[in-house]
């Protein structure tokens, strides 16, 4: 197991992240926990935890995304720096070795491209799941009282945000296999970024 796979096996929340780094304090509504967000100074919470331990931050830096994510933000280092620091910190064992490329091939076409699409497939779809409860958790608690009153910041954002990820569900449910193909090949184009970014400002 590489270090991204044991900390996500061990179930570290972003709200453990959040409280051990930042001092988070939270306050759970219903399944969400909501804290003030450590990435930006504001005085109402809009960091928002889901029961999957997801956050988004539904204040002006508007990310999101896992513990990894959060540490990696929060420190301003890259996802491989922030999954080993989570690991250092919360005990997770993981596979020091790198993965043995040909091993990794074999195991990748073992799979089938296909396979590799299913399940990229399945995750998406959960975690956009998560992401519009919160949203419409926000959209509906943070909502003005009457159009005269200064819309909450985490209610605009609920707003803008709806739109793209409502169409991202839609289409990994019910679109065309052409459209979900889009999708999965704009997703691993992002991650060959990510990655490349990483390695050049790793070490
Ligand atoms: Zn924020």
């Amino acid at each position: 197991m590489n270090v991204f796979e044991a900390v996500r096996a061990a179930n570290i929340s972003a709200k453990d992240a959040a409280e051990r780094y930042a001092g988070a304090v939270f306050t759970q509504k219903g399944r969400r926990h909501w804290a003030c967000c450590p990435l930006h100074r504001e005085k109402t919470a809009s960091f928002c935890v889901s029961g999957d331990g997801r956050w988004h931050c539904f204040g002006s830096c508007s990310a999101g995304g896992d513990a990894t994510a959060f540490a990696a933000a929060y420190f301003g280092v890259s996802p491989l720096e922030a999954a080993k620091l989570l690991a250092r910190d919360f005990g997770v064992e993981y596979s020091q070795h790198r993965d043995d490329p040909k091993a990794a091939n074999k195991r990748r076409k073992k799979q089938g491209t296909y396979g590799v699409f299913e399940g990229w497939l399945a995750e998406s779809r959960r975690a956009l799941e998560g992401r519009l409860e919160q949203i419409d958790y926000a959209a509906q608690n943070f909502a003005p009282a009457s159009p005269d009153e200064e819309a909450d910041e985490r209610f605009v954002q609920a707003l803008i945000c709806r739109e793209q990820v409502e169409y991202m569900a839609d289409t990994l449910a019910a679109g065309s296999i052409g459209d979900k193909l889009s999708l999965f090949r704009e997703d691993v184009k992002r991650k060959v970024v990510q990655k490349y970014a990483e390695q050049n400002t790793a070490g």
